[in-house]
């Protein structure tokens, strides 16, 4: 680990401090290959928010113009009787078919183009291991939102859309408890951080902050990738601070402080309960629409495309696609919350950590696979953290307000 902090000289304090300067000086020590690197990773997926609707929506027409998805359901119709198994006989035929269809894309998007910007660390073998274990988690939680769903939506033909709605806020609240410790775990090692040289800062600005905490986790996510971050995930009693490893073995102690600040203003000013309520509403709005434009669909094309009504498992294909439609819209939107979030946590980080050099290195650190200075429109549309430059042009703005702290000390 790096012993000290690199500080440009226009960032360092001095009575002619300007925060334009300082800003600039950080920016100006990326070199301009990695910078036109990062720039072209992060801006290829712009296209690929196009190209992934794209390829969908044409995976979804197809099951449905040349009837796969009726035939699927009439497979698992002769399978059995029972209903609820019917839905979930579906679900794994619909998984298998879309994953081989999607397989193309996916691992262009998922390996290739990580590997090309040097952002992989996994080979092909362990890289569809995951892959396969991702599958397997699909089917498992996946099988139990359908069979939960297409239950609703049969017995509640008239109000499925506001009980659906209360389900899918329901599964996603237990999802956000316990993926932490059922899902994540299944893909990564999760370990309990035990380096008092980075654990006791970190839980001194915890215990300062109000926050509970006696453990922080480390993950090692250098198995499949070179990012650094770190999180706050879960929720009620399985809420944690997890650095990963890239951070702890690349990162300056300040760096870690800010980002800890950064992690722990998400933790108290409750982003993940917030989130959930946020998202509540959207759900809602997003399964008022799915009714809407399903009666509308079905009435058209339903019979062409064999699908029986709502509560026939086969009208999948139809619901993915109009949500896609509906998400594909609402990227923005969705963004926006998100980065406004983060912006939050910055300001409540600097606060606490009073690291802003920390915090420009973190955001040089993370326009590795970020673009650092994007337009205004730009930044509203596609990116859900602030961007790099807005990020040090922060931490400057809170170096400039705060030049006492940084001032030598008299006899130093
Ligand atoms: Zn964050």
């Amino acid at each position: 680990m790096p012993d000290e902090i690199p500080i440009p000289a226009a960032a360092q304090t001095s009575d002619h401090f300007s925060v334009q300067a300082a800003t600039d000086a950080y920016l100006a020590e990326i070199p301009a290959n990695s910078r036109a690197k990062s720039d072209a990773y992060f801006e290829g997926g712009y296209w690929l928010v196009l190209w992934d609707f794209l390829y969908g929506a044409v995976i979804y027409l197809l099951l449905l113009y040349f009837r796969w998805s009726a035939k699927m359901r009439d497979l698992a119709e002769r399978m059995t009787r029972f209903k609820p198994l019917q839905t979930l006989i579906y679900w794994v035929e619909f998984l298998i078919v879309t994953t081989i269809l999607g397989a193309p894309l996916a691992i262009y998007e998922g390996f290739t183009r990580e590997r090309q910007y040097g952002l992989a660390t996994q080979t092909f073998g362990p890289w569809v291991n995951d892959q396969f274990k991702g599958l397997l988690v699909s089917l498992v939680l996946g099988g139990l939102v359908m069979v939960v769903l297409f239950g609703i939506v049969r017995r509640l033909p008239r109000t499925w859309w506001i009980w659906g709605a209360i389900a899918s806020m329901v599964f996603l609240a237990f999802f956000a408890m316990f993926a932490p410790v059922f899902v994540f775990p299944i893909f990564n090692k999760y370990t309990v951080l035990d380096d008092p040289r980075i654990t006791k800062p970190i839980l001194s600005l915890a215990h300062a902050n109000g926050i509970p905490a006696d453990k922080v986790y480390e993950v090692d996510a250098s198995r499949q990738t070179t990012r650094m971050s770190a999180n706050v995930s879960g929720f009620g009693s399985t809420m944690r601070i997890t650095l990963n490893d890239n951070l702890l073995s690349r990162a300056t102690p300040e760096e870690i402080q800010a980002v800890m600040g950064h992690e722990m203003g998400h933790y108290v000013l409750h982003h993940v309960s917030k989130d959930l309520l946020y998202f509540s509403v959207v759900i809602l709005i997003f399964f008022a629409l799915l009714r809407w434009s399903l009666e509308k669909s079905l009435a058209l094309w339903g019979e062409r495309w064999g699908i029986h009504g709502i509560g026939d498992p086969a009208v999948l294909p139809l619901v993915l696609l109009l949500g896609s439609i509906f998400a594909f819209v609402y990227t923005p939107f969705a963004n926006t919350h998100v980065r406004t979030n983060e912006y939050e946590a910055d300001m409540y980080g600097l606060n606490a950590s009073r690291q802003p050099d920390g915090f420009a290195r973190a955001a040089i650190h993370l326009g590795e696979y970020r673009k650092m200075s994007p337009g205004p429109i730009e930044e509203w549309i596609f990116f859900d953290h602030p961007s790099g430059r807005n990020r040090i042009m922060a931490a400057m703005r809170w170096k400039s307000e705060n030049l006492s702290l940084f001032a030598p000390k008299p006899g130093q």
